[in-house]
């Protein structure tokens, strides 16, 4: 008998980096399906998460493709399975792969293209109160919450444009969420630009397009359409989306589109289309400032009940940039490295995790460098920094130095003790929480120096 889950398996395969696909579906087992669910087994919650946060959609689409008979599962549900826990950790330590127990869900004859009309499922984890909002999303932030509270009343269309991973999906679920919040029976239609592509192709072949348009055009209260980009180049899309949208807008139905790039600049699309987009409200997200990215790491490491500490926050903070997936993939990979190692999150295994990531050693900056960067900015010699004084002219620098060493390089106490002249490790450790606290209670002067010492150093 074909493997469904297997066949799903291989054609993921593909479609995943090696190190995303052996972390995460590479220890999954598939229990069967029930219901119109697919019910795997993982190894502990945060899978449960991970997957159903990045591969939902990738691995109902493999599992479409591979063909279920009887229509294909529309959910993922997961259940935690210990034994699992304990082969990933054996196959850690002996690296030798864990047996594969055959999956019992149903393969057959492979009815192709998407399921039709597929019901828009809100993400119950993306909302309002889970965002965290910093300079970089404020306006995109703001304009969301004036839709969700009055859909169609202001900024309508609302276009939200800004890179991968930055939360513009994030932000439509959570306006969908406030809205039916507000107004239980609204209809929502939350979807992709692709599925609305597949839905539209899929009713013409099929003699529905009827149904698609009452469905889009009339039976619909807010349309939250995301990653609008995979429009171009699709005429024949464009032009009933455009149908829509009039439709919609002409019966004051509210309108969110997202894209990764400004309206102008999305390739072949329409000009009266593009127009449409910016006849509203257009809204950016920019890459988060390394603060809200540490607070994003906390919020997160919070709703995951993840042990984080502050050290290791602003170490991932500084290290991964420009993506909010990232961010959190990071967080999450180190939080299944550390059960599964039964050890602490702490600097070391974040270091240690992050290697591939971190700047190549040749261009990487040395405790050196920012010893004589803080040296330059307090006016000091670097042997007085290194010296034995306890005058505060020379401690404080001192301590602002190591406090950095630890934060940016994540050089272990005792080696910095050494690199400072010779110090106890627990005198760095004392220096770089002082200086902690001081940042957190918003020392002025160490922020300061903090702040322009990283310019300088061009972090
Ligand atoms: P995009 O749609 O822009 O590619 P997503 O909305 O999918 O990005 O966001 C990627 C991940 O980052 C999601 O898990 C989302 O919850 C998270 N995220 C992005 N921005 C924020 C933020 N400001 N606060 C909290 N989480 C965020
Ligand atoms: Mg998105």
């Amino acid at each position: 008998m074909i493997d469904l889950w297997e066949r799903a398996l291989d054609t993921l395969r593909g479609r995943l980096s090696t190190e995303n696909f052996e972390t995460w579906l590479a220890p999954v087992r598939c229990q069967g399906v029930e219901d119109d669910a697919v019910v795997l087994r993982i190894p502990n919650r945060f899978y449960a998460d991970w997957i159903s946060n990045h591969y939902t959609d990738l691995l109902l689409e493999a599992l479409a493709e591979a063909g279920g008979e009887d229509g294909s599962p529309q959910k993922l549900r997961f259940e935690v399975d210990e034994a699992l826990q304990e082969q990933v950790q054996a196959k850690r330590t002996e690296s030798k792969p864990a047996p594969r127990p055959k999956a019992r869900a149903n393969g057959g004859g492979a009815p192709k293209g998407p399921a039709p009309f597929r019901v828009s499922d809100l993400n119950p984890k993306y909302s309002f109160d889970n965002f965290v909002v910093g300079p970089s999303n404020q306006l995109a932030h703001a304009a969301s919450v004036a839709v969700a509270s009055a859909p169609g009343k202001r900024y309508n269309p609302l276009f939200i444009y800004g890179g991968v991973g930055l939360g513009k999906t994030h932000l439509m679920n959570a306006m969908g969420h406030l809205i039916l919040e507000d107004e239980p029976s609204a209809t929502i239609l939350y979807l992709s630009a692709e599925r609305f592509t597949n839905e539209f192709i899929w009713s013409l072949q099929n003699h529905r397009i009827d149904e698609f348009r009452r469905r889009y055009r009339e039976g619909c209260d807010v349309l939250l359409m995301d990653d609008i980009q995979f429009l171009a180049g699709r005429d024949q899309t464009q032009e009933e989306f455009f149908h829509t949208f009039n439709a919609l807008y002409h019966s004051d139905k509210q309108i969110v589109v997202t894209s990764d790039v400004y309206p102008q600049q999305i390739a072949e699309m329409e000009e009266r289309l593009i127009s449409r987009f910016q006849s509203g409200m257009v809204a950016d997200i920019q890459a988060p400032e390394v603060d809200t990215r540490v607070a994003i790491l906390k919020k997160k490491a919070e709703a995951e009940q993840i042990h984080l500490t502050d050290e290791v926050a602003h170490f991932i903070a500084q290290v991964v940039k420009s993506n909010v997936r990232e961010l959190e993939g990071t967080l999450l990979r180190l939080a299944v490295k550390a059960e599964l190692l039964a050890r602490p999150i702490d600097l070391d295994l974040a270091r240690d995790s992050l290697k591939a990531v971190l700047p190549a050693p040749e261009t990487a900056l040395t405790v050196e460098d920012i010893q004589r960067a803080v040296c330059g900015y307090f006016n000091l010699k670097l042997s007085e920094l290194k010296s034995k004084r306890r005058h505060r002219a020379v401690s404080y620098p001192r301590q602002v130095a190591m406090y950095l060493c630890r934060q940016r390089l994540g050089t272990s106490y005792p080696e910095l003790g050494e690199r400072f002249g010779g110090k106890d490790h627990t005198t760095v450790m004392s220096a770089v929480r002082k200086i902690n606290g001081l940042l957190e209670k918003e020392d002025e002067k160490t922020a300061r120096a903090v702040e322009a010492i990283g310019r300088k150093l061009g972090f």
